[in-house]
């Protein structure tokens, strides 16, 4: 049976009509879902009962459940099981615009990038686009708020489950269902050329972000297997394809590492590299683990790094530390639980 949360607005009223229902009820149930957020057929009043029961024989509604939230000031971990009992984790941060939400795209990963927690355990599978959308609408009902943005930048890589990544952007921009603007929607990949340049001709007007994390093949290729598959340079012309097609400026995320890719020699560089391309820098503070070698660099070294690209012109920020007390690198709390 195919979930609800799977379906576009388009694609569910299509499906109503080809199985002889009003194409308005699809408008009912969907109003009921995201924007009364009951998820309870038996309540919609407005609905014949054998309409009703047409529904529950066709669509489930099941959702999957928030498991364990783990909260800071300003940050708070949800650890969802899903229905199958894999686990996944969303990540909701408090910023002065608002709240901003950061999903997973798969169960695990197969990246491998050896900072990350989440690529430590291989991936099991991709996520269904239902349980995409349910990581916003329950988050959205637990702290009965909006949610402002969204990056799908939590585990696994949304390019290697295009079409679901893709359907779920749809749904969440849809403004009469979760009505988050597009400019307010990031996904980010470690760089996954063929699917960048496809990504280009999506029609909404969505960001990109690139995890970078190295000025050049020699240390890419130690911290990110995938750089053996896409050269760097590779990836800087499918990000100029990209902006050059849709006129946006694109995100490189940029971990700072000590003493792996944190040298002035790097930020200089990185400046050559990114010499006529229209992007900007977001320099990430690391996150330690205890499984993981790498270790952060400092605020000094962070400082110096973001200085030296400034002076070389690069339009650069830095990423606020989010949740030191808690579990706070991407993948950290699953890998906990597991
Ligand atoms: S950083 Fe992203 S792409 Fe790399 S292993 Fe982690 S989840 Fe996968």
């Amino acid at each position: 049976m195919n979930n609800i949360f799977n379906y576009t607005r388009e694609k569910l009223e299509k499906e109503f009509v080809e199985l002889g229902y009003k194409k308005f009820m699809s408008s009912q149930v969907l109003d009921w879902l995201y924007k009364k957020r009951n998820y309870n057929i038996d309540d919609y009043s407005n609905i014949k009962k054998e309409n009703r029961e047409f529904l529950k024989s066709q669509y489930s509604f099941d959702l999957i459940k928030i498991e364990k939230v783990e909260e800071d000031t300003d940050v708070k971990k949800f650890l969802f099981r899903l229905l199958d009992g894999q686990k996944i984790e969303a990540v909701l941060m408090y910023h002065g615009y608002g709240l901003s939400l950061c999903v997973s795209s798969q169960v695990g990963c197969n990246m491998g990038c050896k900072f990350c927690e989440s690529g430590r355990l291989k991936k099991v599978r991709n996520l269904e686009t239902y349980e995409m959308v349910e990581q916003v609408l329950l988050i959205s009902d637990y702290v009965k708020g909006r949610i402002d943005s969204i990056v799908v930048m939590g585990i696994g890589e949304p390019f290697d489950n295009y079409d679901n990544v893709i359907n779920f952007l749809s749904i969440i921009n849809d403004d009469k269902l979760l009505a988050i603007g597009a400019r307010h929607i990031t996904v980010s990949t470690c760089g996954l050329v063929p699917k960048i340049k496809e990504y280009a001709s999506f029609p909404l007007q969505v960001n990109l972000a690139i995890s970078l994390h190295a000025p050049n093949d020699e240390i890419r290729k130690k911290i990110m297997p995938i750089a053996n598959a896409y050269s760097i340079n590779e990836v800087i012309d499918a990000v100029k394809y990209y902006s050059n097609k849709t006129n946006r400026r694109v995100a490189m995320e940029y971990i700072l590492l000590d003493g792996i890719n944190d040298s002035v020699k790097c930020a200089n560089e990185l400046a050559d590299l990114l010499n006529g391309v229209n992007a900007y820098v977001n320099l990430i503070p690391y996150n330690e683990t205890s499984h993981i070698e790498y270790k952060a660099s400092s605020e000094h070294q962070i400082k110096v790094f973001f200085d030296t690209l400034k002076q070389r012109g690069v339009d650069v920020t830095t990423r606020r530390r989010f949740g030191s007390k808690i579990s706070a690198a991407c993948g950290q709390l699953r890998s906990k639980e597991i």
